[in-house]
């Protein structure tokens, strides 16, 4: 379970405010508050949680509860509303065409958690969609290669070949899948380095290969630099969907998963741990029903 230190502080809220009798403005005040020190003790950004505040505030005061509701309800209703708001609300679609072979491309930082989840991702691809290969087109890390194998087994072809140009491994790669009709291809390109904004070219590749969608990882300890990564690699290409790694460990993700959201990239997946099922659906409602409990 990810994000437990403030599913549990969220739950703490919750259960005060469902065993007060009078729901009157102190007692959504302490409430508003203490969602407010859950949300930044998980990192997510001061502004974003003055605005949930304020608009919880405002509508657990405003509005009257629905038929049968009762206004402690409203409140955690709101809550939750407010909470999924923040994280997109609806689940981003994995664009698939069932007639064809669907080409992914993962671009990210070098460390984000990109080669593990090629292998998470073609692992939950092909439990659902049929056949799917992956092509190592990290020239900068060749033992990449070795990497995704091990994570996925033997049941997951992993394309690749001698060669300096990534592009030229990508066109084979692709080439060889479609020829042995694979419903999907995942294409592991070399992480860009942290420091160095140019060295790889993920548009030069995007352009002459042309995927179907592209996904960028995004660490998720990273926190509130998560925005300006997500929009950064999405100035650059048209990225597709995220998925933010490593919310098993960081009980602060709760700043990531929100600056993504909050960067209009749609959140895919989330990496939650180093095996290769670590991998969840990210459905913002889900998340929020897990979170509140
Ligand atoms: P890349 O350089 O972006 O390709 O990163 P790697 O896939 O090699 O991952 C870097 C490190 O992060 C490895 O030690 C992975 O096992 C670890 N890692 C990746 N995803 C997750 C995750 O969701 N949770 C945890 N705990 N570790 C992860």
């Amino acid at each position: 379970m990810v994000l437990e230190k403030l599913g549990s502080s969220l739950r703490n809220a919750v259960s005060k405010i469902m065993g007060k009798s009078v729901i009157d403005e102190a007692a959504v005040n302490e409430f508003v508050r203490e969602v407010q020190r859950s949300l930044i003790e998980a990192d997510v950004d001061v502004k974003l949680v003055l605005e949930i505040s304020r608009r919880i505030k405002e509508r657990a005061l405003k509005e009257s509860p629905p038929p049968g509701f009762s206004r402690r309800d409203l409140a955690v209703k709101i809550l939750y509303e407010e909470l999924t708001n923040l994280l997109g609300r609806k689940p981003a679609e994995i664009p698939m065409e069932s007639k064809k072979t669907n080409v992914i491309m993962m671009v990210g930082i070098e460390g984000s958690g990109k080669t593990t989840t090629v292998a998470k991702l073609a692992f939950w691809l092909s439990k659902r969609f049929g056949k799917v290969g992956i092509i190592s087109a990290d020239v900068m890390r060749p033992a990449s290669k070795l990497q995704i194998e091990q994570l996925v087994g033997p049941d997951i072809p992993v394309f690749s070949k001698e060669s300096k140009d990534p592009v030229e491994i990508m066109r084979e790669g692709i080439e060889f899948f479609k020829r042995e009709r694979y419903n999907f291809v995942i294409i592991d390109t070399a992480g860009r380095h942290k420091d160095e904004s140019s060295l790889m070219s993920e548009l030069d590749a995007y352009r002459e290969i042309g995927p179907d969608l592209v996904i960028l990882t995004i660490d998720g300890t990273i926190g509130q630099a998560a925005y300006a990564q997500a929009r950064a690699f999405a100035e650059k290409v048209p990225v597709g969907g995220v998925i933010v790694t490593k919310l098993d460990g960081a009980a602060k993700g709760g700043g990531a998963l929100s600056a993504v959201a909050a960067s209009g990239a749609p959140i895919l997946f989330i990496g939650t741990g180093e095996r290769v099922d670590d991998l969840e659906r990210f459905d913002p409602e889900r998340f929020v029903s897990r979170l509140l409990g």
